[in-house]
């Protein structure tokens, strides 16, 4: 599926709490994801309750990531 800005796949939060995986690198890059993509959200506000998310949620606490 397509990632668009502002979804969770190109968000800095995506995944944040360990290392950029292959498949985090390949949305960033492709702006592609399989639905089936979750991982976790490490907004500060999200962290604790270990919120996990698609790579096409979104939250108004978006922060684009950087280029990989
Ligand atoms: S839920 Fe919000 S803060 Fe968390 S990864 Fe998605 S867009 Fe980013």
């Amino acid at each position: 599926m397509q990632v668009q800005n502002g979804q969770c796949g190109l968000c800095e939060h995506f995944g944040e709490s360990h290392a950029k995986t292959d498949v985090l690198v390949s949305i960033i890059t492709s702006k592609q994801a399989e639905p089936t993509t979750l991982d976790q959200c490490g907004h500060p506000k999200h962290a604790a309750l270990h919120l996990k998310v698609t790579a096409i949620s979104g939250c108004d606490g978006f922060v684009a990531v950087a280029a990989a």
